[in-house]
């Protein structure tokens, strides 16, 4: 007795070899049917003993190929008919609508074992690719995702590549980046000034010269890098000075796993998402080890370390002559990553000896992705190469929204029925570069997902470059949202949360409803509404942006607030080393408000106390301070904490930090260790969230707590919060999908306009 079944699947499961996938399950078994893509993934249908099909049926999620992601199987009896064999549909032209683009992808161990075996026709060839691994998401073009809509349309596949791709039994069948040496892109070696350098081995010769200490340009999969060798200090420093990048760690890539053993702890955890298909920069707890120079990652105990990804990188590593290399974006400080090769060449003139280029375009720039394993869970510190376009999914369907996020760390997001779609990390929206990066990644994730907003979702804040864009589109409507709002919606969204929750947003700035700047902020929010239950006390920003660059404004500004004119007196190292006649200046500036808005910031805060340590008194990167002030920790059971005071105003809470100050200064006189001091701060803030906590449940019955904003990229205190919060009977979200800090803005701002619009 036979029967026949169809199979709906949803999911990412075009492009990634499922097809081929499924045409092999069911000839082993001799079923009958066929399979074909559709808009909202592919349908199956299955005919055979009722027996073998469930077998079938059962084996489909379990054995399914490395990128694909099935997020539904919808089966259904139908009728039986005369079909005698199982056959591969091929949808029409424009019948073919592929929802979901997969993302850039590592080399799979298979490409990489043919890429050095000498006897297959691929042998070093640096382009080798097949269904489940490559480029993806920065050579598509359009829609569909078929080889003419990539950057591959101008590489003919020669026979062999041919017969490869029309096979459904092969790992390259309908693999749109396939190619060989016969057919595909090709490297070369370019001198400085964009001239092709005459050489045999393109790659050999550009291994010789990292090895003498140069920097050489190498194109990968999102961008260039600008690539030098980590061990050698005159090499990374030369690197700096070039970038204008004074103290911010690099990222190095190392040869394999063993290489970043020597450098840092990895628990397994950490090697899992080394080794993944995304390939992030992993940071890491640093070991003793003077393998990797200084210069790589100054004041930091972590160093962010990662794996080859593409067939180029392995070939360079294959060399053997390097333990690491430092790998960071090909771009001056904040600027968007260079991607064209002319424009490589032009741009990185000045920044590199040497460009390893190649011909196969990137059409969209994707830089590395960034995260973190903190308590076994994947933090996100920037989402980009590896999970972009991979969407969110979401509890429910949402109308079509474009969220712009924020100004620094920008990403948008676009939702589509039950999914939210977030950029590629589009960076600092300050320079034009950035801004027309901005512009042309709306652009493109709206044409590769078909997707038309209804509304525009921005922040609040009424000088982001993203706001003023979002309100010159006059014909769409525009939603704004309050930042620390949007944060705790992202938050709720990806946990699949209703709320209302109790949300602790904590960062360095985030446009008020009062005007005034925010940043250390208890919400009791849905996604329509929120309200501000509880916030640090303002303080003055003496200086605006300076402040924020120079954490001894803050610590001073803090010191004026609680001591007066008494904080000359204080015996303590910061004030002994305060220049008399700038601090006179800022205070007048303090006293007559000038220049000078109120804030509630959580940064600041740590920035101050940071400040105050003698830890870092000027900063060369963002939250550079705060991130020293968590390197700094000593933690210790006993060293107790630093008291805060909570003072009802209204129906809000306002924390108090008077008593932190007169205890930190204590301990300042008293000579107190960083170590010490840092741990009783971070120590502070846990007792006193977690009082407030207990104060806000007593009054709403919530128990559901989300934490939010980029104050949690601390792994100390998010650690330390969510260990107390949790002992104190509550249920903690926590990001795991999308940056807690303003790269998972946009997702927020998304589901807050789109629930506005229901209301
Ligand atoms: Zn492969
Ligand atoms: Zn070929
Ligand atoms: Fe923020």
């Amino acid at each position: 007795m036979e029967v026949r079944r169809q199979i709906e699947v949803s999911g990412i499961v075009q492009g990634v070899g499922f097809r081929p996938y499924i045409y092999r399950l069911a000839t082993e078994r001799k079923l009958k049917g066929n399979i074909c893509n559709t808009s909202g993934g592919v349908v199956i249908e299955i005919q055979g003993p009722a027996e073998t099909v469930q077998n079938f049926v059962e084996t489909v999620p379990k054995e399914a190929p490395p990128l694909a992601r099935i997020t539904n199987l919808a089966i259904r009896e139908i009728s039986c008919n005369g079909e005698q064999t199982f056959s591969i549909i091929h949808s029409h032209a424009g019948e073919e609508v592929h929802t979901l683009i997969s993302p850039d992808v590592a080399i799979c161990a298979d490409c990489l074992r043919e890429m050095f075996d000498p006897s297959d026709r691929r042998y070093l060839y640096p382009f080798i690719n097949c269904t489940n691994c490559g480029p993806r998401f920065t050579i598509v073009r359009g829609i569909p995702y078929d080889r003419p809509s990539t950057s591959m349309a101008v590489f003919p596949m020669c026979a062999a590549c041919r017969a490869e791709y029309e096979d459904p039994l092969n790992r390259r069948f309908h693999a749109q980046p396939n190619a060989c040496w016969d057919c595909g892109p090709q490297v070369e070696l370019w001198d400085s000034a964009g001239r092709k350098i005459d050489v045999v081995d393109p790659v050999a010769e550009a291994v010789w010269q990292l090895q003498a200490g140069k920097i050489v340009a190498v194109k990968g999969l999102g961008g260039f890098h600008l690539a030098a060798d980590g061990t050698n200090r005159a090499a990374v420093s030369l690197l700096r000075e070039r970038k204008r990048r004074v103290e911010k760690p690099f990222a190095v890539m190392v040869p394999d796993l063993a290489a970043a053993r020597e450098i840092c702890e990895i628990d397994a955890a950490a090697e899992k998402v080394m080794q993944s298909a995304q390939r992030p920069i992993v940071l890491l707890l640093k070991k003793n080890s003077d393998l990797v120079a200084d210069e790589v990652a100054p004041f930091n105990r972590y160093l962010g370390v990662f794996l080859p990804y593409t067939p180029l990188h392995y070939l360079l590593f294959n060399s053997g002559k390097f333990k690491a290399l430092v790998m960071t974006s090909g771009n001056l400080s904040e600027e968007p990553i260079a991607i064209d090769n002319a424009e490589a060449a032009k741009r990185l003139r000045s920044l590199a000896d040497f460009l390893l280029v190649h011909n196969r375009k990137i059409l969209l720039r994707c830089d590395d992705s960034v995260v973190r394993v903190v308590n076994g869970v994947t933090r996100h510190m920037r989402r980009s190469r590896g999970f972009v376009p991979v969407p969110v999914f979401l509890k429910d369907k949402q109308p079509a929204v474009l969220a712009v996020g924020g100004e620094l760390k920008n990403t948008i997001c676009l939702t589509k029925g039950e999914h939210a779609f977030l950029s590629q990390h589009i960076g600092d929206l300050e320079n034009s570069e950035g801004y027309g990066f901005f512009e042309e990644a709306i652009e493109h994730l709206e044409r590769i997902l078909e997707i038309q907003p209804e509304t525009i979702a921005y922040d609040l804040h009424p000088d982001y470059f993203s706001t003023k864009w979002a309100l010159a589109q006059s014909a769409i409507r525009a939603v704004g949202v309050q930042h620390h709002h949007a944060h705790i919606a992202s938050c709720m969204a990806e946990n699949h949360l209703d709320g209302p929750v109790i949300g602790f947003a904590l960062d360095g700035t985030g446009y008020g409803t009062d005007g005034k700047i925010w940043g250390g902020e208890v919400l009791v929010a849905d996604y329509a509404e929120f309200e501000r239950a509880a916030h640090f006390e303002y303080v003055r920003l003496p200086g605006g942006e300076a402040a924020i660059r120079e954490p001894w404004r803050m610590a001073v500004s803090y010191l004026a607030r609680h001591f007066g004119d008494d904080l000359w007196n204080l015996d303590i190292p910061f004030v002994r080393n305060l220049d008399r006649r700038k601090t006179d200046v800022l205070l007048q500036m303090i006293r007559k408000e000038v220049n000078s808005p109120l804030t509630s910031s959580c940064g600041r805060l740590f920035d101050a106390v940071a400040a105050l340590a003698c830890i870092r008194q000027q900063v060369n990167y963002e939250a550079q301070a705060a991130v020293e002030l968590e390197m700094a920790v000593e933690p210790s059971d006993a060293c107790g904490s630093y008291p805060f005071e909570l003072v009802l105003d209204g129906d809000q809470w306002i924390i108090g930090t008077r008593p932190l100050f007169f205890a930190l200064v204590e301990d300042l006189a008293r000579g107190s260790s960083k170590g010490t001091i840092s741990a009783r701060f971070h120590n502070g803030l846990i007792e006193c969230f977690a009082e407030i906590a207990s104060l806000l449940r007593k009054k709403t019955q919530l128990k559901q707590i989300c934490l939010s904003g980029g104050t949690f990229h601390n792994a100390y205190l998010s650690q330390g919060l969510e260990k107390r919060l949790a002992e104190d009977g509550f249920e903690i979200f926590t990001h795991h999908e999308v940056p807690a800090g303003d790269g998972g803005l946009s997702l927020g701002q998304a589901l807050v306009a789109a629930n506005r619009d229901k209301g």
